[in-house]
């Protein structure tokens, strides 16, 4: 079993609601994320799947949270936008967008700061 990895970022704000605690607030961070597939099999060019693609069809999805206030996007409209609420966000949508039946998705782990970070896995 083959497994690769892609790592980019986006920019947001959010506002965790009924959370008692500072991040209530109206905040940012700077999104560090990952996205890990995994398959058996390679195609004609030794490649599980082109990194460029990979990484092409994620930011694809990043480009719609970058730069937003993530409460106001209709992803968000019924649940917090914390960091595992994103992962799992963009693993649905990469699922949706990435039509190869030879791999998948395995894990999307969005860190919201050098030393905390939340995962969605398969
Ligand atoms: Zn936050």
């Amino acid at each position: 079993m083959y497994e690769i990895k892609v790592v980019t970022h986006f920019a947001a704000a959010h506002q965790l609601k009924n959370f008692g605690g500072k991040c209530e607030q109206l905040h940012g961070h700077n999104w560090k994320v990952e996205v890990t597939i995994r398959g058996e099999g390679l195609n004609d060019e030794g490649l599980l799947i082109d990194f460029q693609e990979l990484r092409d069809i994620t930011n694809g999805i990043l480009e719609e949270l970058d730069h937003s206030f993530l409460n106001e996007l209709p992803a968000f409209k019924d649940k917090n936008p914390s960091s595992e609420n994103i992962a799992a966000h963009i693993f649905k949508e990469l699922r949706n967008r990435l039509n190869d039946k030879h791999i998948d998705i395995t894990k999307v782990t969005a860190w919201e700061s050098d030393s905390a970070c939340a995962s969605y896995i398969l």
